[in-house]
């Protein structure tokens, strides 16, 4: 078989490798950490930084095709690519990778965002909390992740003297959620579409802590909106492969958060609980291959994330037929940090 090529070496990556071996395709890792929990599974492993357009060709001649599971990797070195076709096109990780385009870009699509304004100094601050209120999240416009890079400001009190790192900022104001959920949908190369049920997710301290299928009648309500707007920015965008976008569920209907170019961690659940999983559809789509049936395969689906070091019993959580255990051999627990996931399914 052909190798498909990972830029980024995470739980992602592993799991993209799993499903792409299922499918006879070997993969190959790019990433510049040194303990890509990915690389373990894969066939080829580049450890180089992002910048490294020698190393990134040297990968790419390796590689039918080029997929990410990270939507922070630096633009301007895919040029090394060369004629390796990356898949979802590069538009879309400019899109996503700052929160600003992201918000602007689904505006023109008639998408809701919560009231925001960019903050590039303390008089900024100021300006923004004085328009859009308290309370509300400054968050960068990059590079954050399971709530990194974001602080919650509850009083105008709260904005003084914090300690902001020299780098774009984005304030929104806290939008009044009665739930979160999240559209994940894959688009094949023939423009057609499929969604997965609708999850809907918990967060805790700004990660993803639950994700429950099927999402309650107020989420039900709101979904075919917010479906529509993500098929909007998937034809946008020409996308190929997995797409998902987060909302909140609010009185006034679904408020757009933000937007992942890659599979996500609210679609786990999709391993067991449906037909075709987010990781398999993801590399059929890039692969130019038909997409597989996302139809929910239980009645009830339940999606915990394994997070930092908690005490937990793998052999009591196993002896339960109804879970699914997976752990990503990741060496160091750090707080915050995703070790696993238990998927529990209630079967019809
Ligand atoms: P990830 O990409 O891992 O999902 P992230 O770091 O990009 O996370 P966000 O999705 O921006 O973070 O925020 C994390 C969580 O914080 C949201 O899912 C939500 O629970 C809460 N949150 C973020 N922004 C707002 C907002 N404007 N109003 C209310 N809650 C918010
Ligand atoms: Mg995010
Ligand atoms: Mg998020």
């Amino acid at each position: 078989g052909e190798t498909i090529g990972i830029l980024g070496g995470g739980q992602l990556g592993r799991m993209l490798a799993m499903a792409a071996a299922q499918l006879g395709y070997r993969s190959h890792v790019y990433a510049p950490e040194p303990d890509s929990i990915a690389a373990e599974v894969c066939g080829g492993f580049t450890r180089a930084e992002w910048d490294d357009a020698e190393a990134m060709a040297r990968f790419a001649a390796d590689c039918a095709v080029v997929t990410y599971e990270f939507e922070n990797v630096p633009v301007p070195p895919l040029a090394a690519l060369g004629t390796v076709p990356l898949l979802a096109h590069p538009r879309a990780l400019e899109t996503a990778q700052d929160r600003l385009n992201e918000k602007r870009f689904v505006e023109t699509l008639g998408g809701k965002p919560a009231p925001y304004a960019t903050v590039d100094s303390t008089e900024d601050l100021a300006a923004a909390l004085a328009t859009i209120g308290t309370p509300g999240i400054l968050k960068t416009r990059r590079d954050g992740y399971d709530g990194k890079g974001q602080w919650r400001i509850m009083t105008p009190a709260d904005a003084h003297g914090l300690d902001l790192p020299d780098v774009p900022l984005i304030y929104e104001g806290f939008v009044t959620f009665e739930a979160e959920f999240s559209v994940i949908l894959c688009r094949g190369a023939d423009g057609d579409i499929r969604y997965w049920d609708s999850a809907e997710n918990v967060h805790k301290g700004g990660i993803l802590a639950l994700s429950t299928v099927p999402a309650s009648a107020l989420i039900q309500d709101q979904l075919a909106h917010a479906r529509a707007l993500a098929r909007q920015v998937a034809d946008a965008l020409d996308y190929v492969g997995v797409l998902t976008l987060e909302f909140f569920a609010t009185a006034d209907g679904p408020v757009f958060n933000e937007m992942a170019p890659r599979v996500h961690n609210s679609g786990h659940w999709t391993i067991e609980g449906a037909v075709t999983s987010q990781f398999e559809n993801h590399v059929r789509a890039i692969c130019g291959l038909p997409l597989g049936d996302t139809a929910l395969a239980a009645q009830r689906v339940e999606m915990r994330n394994v997070i930092g070091d908690a005490a937990e019993d793998w052999p009591k959580i196993l002896s339960d037929p109804a879970n699914h255990l997976h752990l990503y051999g990741k060496a160091a627990a750090r707080p915050g940090r995703k070790m696993g996931h238990v998927t529990r399914l209630t079967l019809c």
